[in-house]
């Protein structure tokens, strides 16, 4: 694929000032922080996708955390979610080290971009529909953009899911009617009529609610990562 294709994506995501309340929430949270943060500059935009334009897995969020992605500018970067999924790519070594703490720590994923339907911090996590349904076009884009390699998406939870099927038909794969239900370890083969499927794949979000509780558990996550990195075809996982 072209790679400033992706960069221009990103750029122009980053731009985005679509929704609202989306805006003034992003950017109030930004000015006011979280005490523990005061010395940050916040990023306070809309964040990008993360990872290499070459991805042939494709990670789908839900949307960045106010004082994790909000802050850092990189996709589940500063907070308890992303410290749990980070640590499972490179567990299985799809990432160059452990841990995401800020833009420029040199973290590196290997043949796996990280993205989310919606792009900016919500209140309370919860984007609303219409916000949800605005930010798909990015989404869309973003999937055509990848389509030359990308081969496997996993989903974490089920606003992803719900959020994320209608961006895959769109992007040109065929989602089964009715839509395929969200389950963790979930798998639905997306037929293209023009080029190769996708493999999609659920998984419980890396939320604190799910990781705290056990529902969602280190070896879980690593499990179903290492079968969607072998459905992308990508070197097999440790
Ligand atoms: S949520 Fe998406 S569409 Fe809405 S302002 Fe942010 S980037 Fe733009």
């Amino acid at each position: 694929m072209d790679p400033s294709g992706l960069d221009r994506l990103d750029q122009r995501i980053a731009g985005c000032r679509a929704c609202p309340r989306l805006v003034e929430w992003r950017e109030e949270v930004a000015r006011t922080k979280r005490a523990a943060f005061a010395d940050w500059t916040y990023w306070g935009r809309p964040v990008p996708g993360f990872g290499p334009p070459d991805a042939r897995l494709l990670i789908i969020g839900l949307a960045p955390a106010a004082h994790g992605g909000n802050r850092t500018g990189r996709m589940f970067t500063g907070d308890r979610s992303g410290d749990v999924l980070y640590r499972a790519l490179y567990d299985v070594g799809l990432a160059s080290r452990p841990t995401s703490v800020h833009a420029g720590d040199g973290l590196e994923l290997y043949g796996v971009r990280v993205t989310s339907p919606v792009h900016c911090a919500p209140p309370a996590n919860r984007p609303t529909p219409e916000e949800r349904d605005a930010c798909r076009p990015w989404l869309v884009r973003e999937l055509n953009l990848l389509r030359p390699t990308v081969r496997a998406a996993l989903v974490l939870g089920a606003f992803g899911w719900q959020a994320a099927l209608p961006a895959f038909a769109e992007a040109g794969w065929t989602v089964p009617r009715p839509r395929p239900a969200f389950a963790h370890g979930a798998h639905v083969t997306l037929d293209a009529p023009d080029g190769p499927g996708l493999h999609l794949f659920g998984c419980f979000h890396v939320s604190q609610r799910n990781t705290f509780t056990g529902r969602l558990t280190p070896e879980m996550l690593r499990e179903v990562l290492r079968t969607a990195a072998g459905a992308a075809g990508l070197p097999p996982p440790k």
